[in-house]
């Protein structure tokens, strides 16, 4: 491996070249992965919030399919790509998944304009930048940013694609970069790499753009996140916000066919089901707290005198939530010993007793689950289990009702 090599970096003066030449001057390899590094790329490694490009490389000549690229890395001055298989030869041809990049163009060449326009409207600054695989993100160094801002900036961003302005790039040596208007000061020393949105925004910066703001499309800020003394942008530019935009448009066509309104209509139309709904919620409550009443009362009406307390032992087939509020209804009555089971899927059981009865519903119930194979516990005044089937309920009840005669 000659250490002193450098990869030449192609996408420096053309980010549109899709398929080059070169030769491998390099191999290792990279997570039990073989990677080669080249004299020339255009493949772009990951950096800068940019994600890596991925392709293909083939021995030059050769026609059929190339070995996939799956991650690129700049070393020291070389820029590795790790492969799929093992690729033969020196002399290669890499070709780019061109939509993967022409995508990354977008959003990067998108952030540069939005960053600039948070920075004109707001005053606010960029101070971070990340490329993800459905949004992108950038963190401004404000917290009171409202919907009417991010109007703001976002309209200032989509003028200048409407500007159909040249992004062109270029380096600068120290004494050179005093001149340019930089956005935020560079994080590396020496020639600097200058991307200009023409009479716009001059950032330092190594990524891949679109030659002019009118490929950026469409700017679309689609959320914000507080974040300490920070604010997260999440964006969307190009393909990816008329990607937004088709699944919004479902969105609502599917909102719209439900309601069966027009989209200007929607939010009154939502408005008004979760109306009905608070008011059947709270009809509802009145309704069950009334059938809590008369259903305790008709149980009551049935109680088996058993000594000086009464016995309501009985399986219900109403939900356990309601068949709890029952139990608890029925307690206030005088020597009331109450053994509910819910039947259902997962069958249960309630056991509990008025306070002035002094058997123990957990132990009455520990009794009952084991006779019905099941399991359970509680206190002396309310104990809760479960048994595997309904006909396992009916023994469970009747081994609590035989072990309360005994008690
Ligand atoms: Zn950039």
């Amino acid at each position: 491996m000659n250490l002193n090599q450098t990869t030449a970096r192609l996408y420096y003066q053309d980010s549109y070249l899709r398929e080059f030449d070169a030769r491998i001057v390099a191999r290792q390899n990279v997570a039990d992965r073989p990677a080669v590094a080249l004299d020339r790329t255009a493949f772009y490694p990951t950096g800068g919030g940019q994600p890596y490009d991925t392709g293909t490389l083939r021995p030059r000549g050769v026609t059929e399919k190339g070995i996939p690229v799956v991650d690129v890395i700049a070393d020291d001055g070389l820029v590795w790509h790790v492969l799929g298989a093992a690729l033969p030869g020196d002399a290669v041809v890499g070709a780019l998944d061109w939509s993967r990049r022409l995508d990354h163009m977008q959003q990067h060449t998108g952030q540069h304009v939005l960053s600039q326009a948070f920075s004109q409207a707001l005053g606010a600054e960029t101070v971070a930048f990340h490329l993800g695989a459905a949004s992108s993100t950038i963190d401004l160094n404000r917290v009171d940013l409202g919907p009417e801002d991010l109007a703001a900036a976002e309209a200032v961003a989509n003028a200048v694609i409407d500007d159909a302005r040249p992004v062109t790039a270029a380096f600068y040596d120290q004494t050179a970069l005093d001149q340019v208007p930089l956005r935020k000061p560079p994080k590396v020393t020496g020639q600097i790499r200058v991307v200009q949105v023409a009479g716009y925004d001059w950032s330092a910066c190594g990524g891949t753009h679109v030659a002019n703001t009118a490929q950026i499309g469409l700017i679309k800020v689609v959320g914000t996140e507080r974040r300490g003394p920070e604010t997260r942008v999440t964006f969307l530019c190009g393909g990816r916000a008329r990607a937004g935009y088709a699944r919004l448009t479902a969105l609502a066509d599917g909102l719209v066919a439900r309601f069966t309104t027009s989209q200007d209509e929607l939010l009154v139309a939502v408005d008004r089901l979760l109306a009905e709904g608070k008011a059947l919620r709270r009809e509802l409550g009145e309704l069950e707290a009334a059938w809590v009443v008369s259903t305790a009362s008709a149980l009551w009406a049935d109680a088996r005198p058993a000594g000086d307390r009464r016995l309501i032992a009985v399986a219900v087939d109403y939900p356990v939530e309601r068949a709890k509020r029952v139990a608890q209804a029925l307690r206030a009555r005088p020597g009331a010993v109450i053994f509910v089971g819910v039947k259902g899927e997962r069958p249960q059981l309630i056991f509990t007793r008025g306070d002035d009865v002094s058997i123990n519903a957990g132990d009455l119930l520990r009794t009952a689950v084991a006779a019905g194979g099941g399991r359970g516990g509680g206190r002396p005044d309310w104990a809760q289990g479960g048994v595997p089937t309904d006909a396992a309920l009916d023994v469970a009840l009747a081994a609590a009702t035989r072990a309360l005669g005994e008690a």
